[in-house]
């Protein structure tokens, strides 16, 4: 019994139906991919500050790429593309580290080649690009002054939507069962799991329980004896109409890697002064203010997200939503595209919307055995959960039927000993 039919849940249902377990239900009040999974920007990288994740992606993004050739799930690869105005060489030590972790080769100035590529045809690993004709070339609509660029290669987006779909339609399709259900018992102690008990007071008797809760996790890990080292975070993204045409449509991913100070007239500056909640818009902001182009050469649309603030809070559902965001996102985007500054005069059609990212202090998920025999979590899948759903729920099927392990499985290990990782660049998380 799967508890949560966010994409946690459902990959794990499809890997485990895969491996013919027998019954698998899926329990979850709401509709599948409702909470969180349909929020995402769902963009994906390789590209982590440490081994275990970058292996774990690799493995999710080999099998999203087997999902691409038998579902079809929108997986392009455009890539990542950081750019700096500062001094390059932070950026090509921290590269050069993530590259050895297993990211794949890094060339520096050596053989780009860019464009728009079939994902099949785009070379492993990342470039770096510090001659500004070369990246004026390529990348003409970035500010001036951008001093180095690092594409990273094994990087896109997709539709996610699509994608789990496809694997809940493929699990249902072999006998696994959705109940709409949610979960508020689990009889279990040193001997296993026997029963779960519904909110609706039905009672499903079982051997195998799993969280795949997302911002539920930390309360259904409770459920089973479980205290699980996880907190919510609130982030937001911020869709909008580029009616003017502004946004290059073939952009890969495009990152201001650098943090920043926004430029607001003396009279907003006196109107954000006077607000406790938004006078942090006057200071220095994060780096990592980012927006890919969503749809195809006609969409007018682009997803832009900025972590400016992101409050640890319990999960609130509706999400409060910042009415400041849109704006905050579009000047920050404006910094590294100025061609956007139309937009910060007069904001287009924008739609905000987010959730939680449920997370560790390490930025590590939690997926394999609980406590009690027959329990497992899949879970603190944080802002990547989409990126990694792939080999977390292959990785959560092995836990559960006793499989072979692969060598990321003992960090990700739920009983670990967490600690915060000392990620190898300062500039804020994606
Ligand atoms: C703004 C934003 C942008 C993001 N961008 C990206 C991105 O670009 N790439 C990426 O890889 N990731 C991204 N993420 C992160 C990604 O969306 C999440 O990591 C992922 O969706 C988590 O999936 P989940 O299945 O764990 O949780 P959810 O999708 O939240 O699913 C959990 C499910 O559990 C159910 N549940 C909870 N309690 C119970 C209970 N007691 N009984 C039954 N069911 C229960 C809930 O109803 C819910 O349906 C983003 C997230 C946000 C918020």
């Amino acid at each position: 019994m799967v508890c949560g039919a966010g994409i946690a849940g459902i990959s794990t249902v499809y890997q485990l139906t895969r491996l013919r377990v027998g019954k698998v239900v899926l329990v979850d009040p709401e509709s599948p991919m409702t909470v969180t999974s349909d929020k995402s920007s769902e963009s994906y990288r390789n590209w982590w500050p440490s081994r275990p994740m970058v292996s774990l992606v690799n493995r999710s993004i080999d099998l999203l790429e087997t999902y691409e050739r038998d579902f079809g799930i929108g997986l392009g690869r455009r890539g990542y593309l950081f750019a700096t105005a500062e001094d390059p060489s932070e950026t090509i030590a921290n590269a050069e580290s993530i590259s050895s972790l297993g990211a794949g080769p890094l060339r520096i100035d050596d053989a780009y080649r860019g464009g728009d590529l079939h994902w099949s045809e785009v070379p492993p690993g990342a470039d770096i690009l510090t001659d500004p004709d070369v990246i004026t070339a390529w990348f003409p609509y970035l500010a001036q002054g951008v001093g180095a660029v690092l594409h990273v290669r094994r990087a896109g987006w997709f539709d996610s939507k699509r994608y789990g779909g496809a694997l809940l339609d493929a699990a249902t399709g072999v006998g696994a069962e959705v109940v709409h259900d949610r979960v508020v018992g689990v009889d279990v102690d040193g001997d296993g799991v026997r029963v779960i008990a519904l909110g609706e007071g039905g009672r499903i008797a079982t051997e195998v329980f799993v969280n795949a809760a997302g911002p539920g996790a930390a309360a259904v890990g409770n459920l089973v004896g479980d205290q699980l080292p996880l907190f919510t975070e609130l982030h937001t993204k911020v869709m909008f109409r580029d009616h003017l045409g502004l946004v290059p449509r073939d952009a890969p991913m495009l990152l201001w890697a650098d943090r920043q100070t926004l430029d607001w007239d003396a009279e907003e500056r006196e109107a954000l002064a006077d607000d406790p909640d938004l006078a942090y818009l006057l200071g220095e902001l994060p780096a990592m203010c980012h927006f890919h182009p969503e749809g195809g050469t006609e969409s007018p649309w682009v997803v832009g997200q900025w972590s400016v603030a992101t409050p640890r809070t319990a999960p609130v559902f509706p999400i409060p939503v910042d009415p400041m965001y849109a704006e905050v996102v579009l000047r920050g985007l404006a910094t590294m595209i100025p061609r956007l500054a139309p937009y910060t005069e007069w904001l287009p059609s924008t739609t905000v919307d987010g959730g939680y990212y449920t997370r560790t202090e390490s930025n590590h998920p939690l997926i394999g055995a609980g406590t009690h025999p027959g329990v497992f979590h899949v879970v603190g899948l944080g802002g990547f959960g989409l990126m990694a759903s792939a080999a977390a729920g292959e990785l959560a099927a092995q836990w559960i039927t006793g499989g072979d392990l692969p060598d990321h499985a003992d960090t990700f290990r739920p009983g670990r000993d967490e600690k915060p990782l000392v990620a190898t660049s300062g500039r804020g998380q994606l």
